[in-house]
């Protein structure tokens, strides 16, 4: 039997371990939506976590949270009602849908796609079926409904298609509100969503997804520090949280990839391994956007939006985003930190010998931080583990477990990246000792319970 991919592998552990299930699962799922479970929660909220914190941590950086639902000029402003979509064919013969786009790059023609410029696809046929494909024709990407009672054009507005938009239209209130001076970002993550018409590869490309985006607005003339040095926060962040700089590059998008207002844009790109011919793949991009956002939305909304230099001159400021997409870096995190280990690892006999699967998150993005065994199911012993289950409660994830061996427990907390597991046994009610046991080194230490917070505090510090 053919070996699994590492991709497939870990889409099977997402769902059998209840990190991440196909949306509307018992009625069959819903295309390219995902629910995430108990332990994608935990873990894409410690990613969040982490991301907030890192970014406010700068001292000119703050937060903001909008919302999804805002004011439909602003997609008339931003571009996105008139240049927000894909090139799109079908297949006349199986109805197949393709993006135009993708088709001509995997012939190794490099698509330029305009509102006069439509390239040649008549040499392309269907992947699929060898069939001939449709002309080709542009498809806005984003979902519309209505709001209030009456479903007519004048009602309709749009879910947002990125989160960008709702940090522009508040570059005021937060100047003003704060007391801010160019230079300054604001960070904020949220839900942002888009029609895609080829989503796939899992959480890759949702038509529901998450954004971690930060508008950096600097004056004209310090763009080029502030790009750099947001370029290089940007990837160390990924590789502080455990990826390894192999896995990691940057992409420099060529001036004719480049949407019309940007200025430079370059991508931080994973090596996602999906296919041998689909390896590294964008996970956040960095633009350097110009003054293109904040002009338009002076432009429609007829408010000032410029600031004053030290010379008084008022200007525009020019914006540097980070843009980040919360579940493809789940999905580099979990890619990243699955490891198997033919042979097994562990030396009890059952479980010696098979295939193990350690989970290698950063112990900051873990789910479960500490699991709890009591070594049998007897009274005492599993009434001292619900003790220092209560006492650590408030402070860590934990999960509880006693059934099967210490062995089979132990593997159970490795695949879904426990750091530490505490196991409770008939010692332990003379003399107070526990045994502490590392999820990566396997080291096993001996801890008295009432030194068990402190022993945690510096393991997690
Ligand atoms: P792609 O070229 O892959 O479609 P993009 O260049 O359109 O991505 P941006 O508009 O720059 O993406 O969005 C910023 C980030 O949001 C991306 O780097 C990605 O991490 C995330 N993102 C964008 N679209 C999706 C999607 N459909 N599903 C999941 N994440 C997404």
């Amino acid at each position: 039997m053919k070996e699994l991919r590492k991709f497939d592998k870990v889409v099977n552990l997402a769902k059998t371990r209840g990190f991440i299930f196909p949306s509307s699962d018992i009625y069959g799922g819903l295309n390219s939506i995902y629910d995430y479970g108990p332990l994608g929660t935990e873990l894409k909220n410690n990613l969040k976590k982490a991301w907030f914190d890192f970014m406010l941590a700068r001292r000119d950086v703050v937060g903001l949270d909008s919302a999804i639902l805002m004011h439909p000029q602003i997609w008339k402003a931003s571009g996105h009602l008139d240049g927000f979509s894909d090139p799109l064919v079908d297949c006349k013969k199986c109805k197949s849908r393709f993006r135009a786009d993708h088709l001509l790059e995997k012939k190794g023609i490099k698509p330029t796609f305009g509102k006069d410029n439509t390239p040649n696809m008549s040499d392309v046929k269907c992947p699929e079926c060898g069939g001939e494909l449709t002309e080709v024709r542009q498809f806005n990407l984003m979902f519309k409904t209505f709001m209030g009672p009456l479903e007519d054009s004048a009602n309709q507005i749009y879910l947002r298609p990125e989160t960008a938009q709702g940090i522009y239209v508040n570059f005021l209130n937060v100047l003003n509100s704060l007391r801010l001076k160019i230079p300054f970002g604001i960070a904020q993550i949220g839900k942002a969503f888009r029609n895609e018409i080829t989503p796939g590869n899992f959480i890759f490309r949702m038509r529901e997804f998450e954004q971690m985006e930060m508008q950096y607005f600097v004056h004209p003339d310090k763009t080029k520090d502030a790009f750099e040095k947001w370029q290089n926060l940007r990837m160390d962040w990924y590789k502080s949280l455990g990826i390894d700089p192999k896995n990691l590059r940057f992409r420099e998008h060529a001036k004719d990839e480049l949407a019309h207002y940007a200025k430079k844009a370059l991508d931080i790109e994973y090596n996602f391994a999906f296919s041998e011919n689909e390896t590294f793949k964008e996970l956040e991009g960095i633009h350097h956007r110009g003054d293109w956002d904040l002009s338009q939305h002076q432009k429609y909304s007829q408010q000032k939006l410029t600031v004053k230099d030290e010379n008084n001159k008022e200007y525009i400021p020019n914006v540097i985003e980070t843009s980040g997409g919360v579940d493809r870096a789940t999905l580099a995190f979990l890619m990243e930190a699955y490891t198997e280990i033919d042979g097994g690892r562990t030396t009890t006999t059952e479980s010696s010998k098979e295939k193990e699967v350690v989970l290698k998150l950063d112990k900051r993005l873990a789910p479960i931080k500490i699991a709890i065994f009591p070594l049998s199911k007897k009274t005492d012993l599993m009434a001292k583990a619900i003790e220092i289950y209560d006492s650590l409660a408030t402070k860590y994830r934990l999960t509880y477990d006693e059934t099967g061996s210490i062995g089979k427990r132990y593997r159970r907390q490795d695949e879904i990246g426990t750091p530490y597991c505490v196991t409770v046994d008939f010692d332990t009610l003379g003399n107070n000792l526990v045994t502490v046991r590392d999820r990566d080194t396997m080291k096993q230490d001996h801890i008295n319970i009432s030194e068990l917070a402190a022993y945690f505090q510096e393991k997690f510090k």
